[in-house]
């Protein structure tokens, strides 16, 4: 619940990973977004799509981003799902939004996954 509530953590890795003090796997750069490897995949291929902006969550980030800032993201997104050939083979597009979702990272984020068959959806 504390991550529903509370205001942007500017701690938090993709806030980092944006500032340049540690390094990421980049797969595209954008003026609002930026795309990478996940550094712990759990698929063949995972990338990670984040906006530039201090986006807490997917929740926060359609409410308050600008049009700009949504299409260039979702616009990324598509692309980069191209570059890594998952388009034709088919590929999962998730985003975990707090608590109930087991958000790790609190910077709105949707991860790409593919490169075999992931199987159900989800387990109860
Ligand atoms: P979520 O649970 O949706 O917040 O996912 C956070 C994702 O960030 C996980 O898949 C992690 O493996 C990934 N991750 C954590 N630290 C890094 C990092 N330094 N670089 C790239 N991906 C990371």
């Amino acid at each position: 619940m504390e991550l529903i509530m509370s205001s942007y953590d500017t701690t938090n890795v993709f806030a980092k990973i944006l500032r340049g003090e540690i390094p990421c796997k980049k797969i595209k750069e954008t003026t609002h977004s930026l795309a990478f490897h996940d550094a712990f995949p759990k698929a063949p291929v995972h990338a990670l799509v984040i906006p530039k902006g201090q986006y807490k969550n997917f929740d926060d980030f359609t409410k308050n981003a600008s049009s700009e800032e949504i299409i260039d993201f979702w616009k990324t997104a598509q692309e980069v799902s191209n570059e890594l050939e998952m388009t034709v083979s088919g590929f999962r597009l998730i985003t975990n939004n707090g608590y109930n979702a087991n958000q790790e990272v609190p910077h709105f984020h949707i991860h790409l996954c593919g490169g075999k068959n992931l199987g159900p959806m989800i387990s109860l």
